[in-house]
């Protein structure tokens, strides 16, 4: 019988946790942890993720410091503000909501964070020390998706994991985390000859591609732990990268969309606010 996995139900209760650590840290007159979140331009996706992280932040404790700047300000602007709450003692995390609008330099405006605060996990830095194996942040998605595996009850020691997608934000950290979890990981991407060949030897599936049902029965080997991070929007409808009706049966568990992959990114940053605040409260 094919596990369906929530992540809204798993992130529910991973959240609680954090809302009671919180509890009792401002319990004891500390500080609240702080999240500052740099939203650029009026893209109405950015604004209702925004919200959501925001509504996030304010089920477990932790303060948001929205910054709204109009995208017709100057990449010099938008790093001033971003050095501010470098510099600013009462902000634990910074997250800069990506995309930005055309014509800024996403890679200069990560760089302008202090590292410590990158609860995104995509300072150079950070991204850097990870693949070196040394504490650092980690991007949230993959993050989440390691927690989905665990809840699933997979272990991937010995296993071998597909990654369909190379992103800087999923495809590549997740596959990193798969690695030092000891699977044995293949990585896919828009010039893998053999896709169908290949995620059919997949344990492990995790699709990161941004493809509408792309990955259907065919590409899924019978029993494979498979971990849908598309989020596409067809006919005002939200649906994965995975064709779920048709992959669900096959599959031995499996995460849908919506309600799988998203509520773990934003648990996961909360989390990562968390820790950040942690360290620099020296707790
Ligand atoms: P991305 O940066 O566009 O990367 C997509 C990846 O898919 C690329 O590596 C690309 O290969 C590969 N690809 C494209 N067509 C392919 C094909 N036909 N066969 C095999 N690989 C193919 O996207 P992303 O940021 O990783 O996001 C992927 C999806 O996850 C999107 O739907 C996004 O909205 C969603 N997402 C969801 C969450 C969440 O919290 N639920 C978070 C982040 C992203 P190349 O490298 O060769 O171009």
């Amino acid at each position: 019988m094919t596990q369906i996995i929530y992540g809204s139900e798993l992130s529910a209760e991973l959240k609680e946790n954090m809302r009671s650590k919180v509890e009792s840290w401002v319990s004891i007159g500390m500080r609240t942890p702080c999240l500052a979140v740099i939203l650029v331009g009026d893209n109405s996706a950015s604004e209702s993720y925004v919200r959501g992280k925001e509504k996030a932040c304010a089920a477990v404790g932790i303060k948001t410091n929205t910054i709204r700047l109009s995208s017709s300000i100057s990449q010099e602007e938008l790093e001033k503000t971003i050095c501010d709450c470098t510099k600013d003692d009462t902000v634990d995390g910074i997250l800069i909501q990506l995309p930005l609008p055309e014509g800024f330099n996403e890679d200069r405006a990560i760089a302008c964070i202090d590292p410590q605060k990158d609860v995104d996990g995509l300072h150079p830095l950070n991204f850097g020390r990870f693949f070196m194996n040394q504490p650092s942040f980690v991007p949230c998605t993959p993050l989440g998706i390691m927690e989905l595996l665990n809840r699933m009850e997979c272990n991937p020691k010995g296993k071998h994991a597909v990654v369909i997608g190379r992103s800087k934000l999923v495809g590549t950290p997740v596959a990193r985390l798969l690695q030092n979890a000891n699977a044995t990981v293949t990585i896919c991407h828009s010039h893998t000859a053999n896709l169908k060949e290949l995620t059919n030897l997949a344990d492990i599936l995790i699709v990161a591609v941004g493809k509408p049902k792309m990955i259907d029965a065919q590409y899924v080997k019978e029993g494979a732990y498979v971990i849908d991070v598309g989020v596409n929007s067809v006919d005002g409808h939200l649906c994965g990268d995975v064709d779920f009706e048709s992959v669900a049966p096959k599959a031995g568990a499996i995460t849908p969309v919506p309600k799988g992959v998203g509520p773990m990114t934003i648990c996961m940053l909360l989390q990562n606010t968390i820790t950040a605040y942690e360290k620099r409260q020296g707790l």
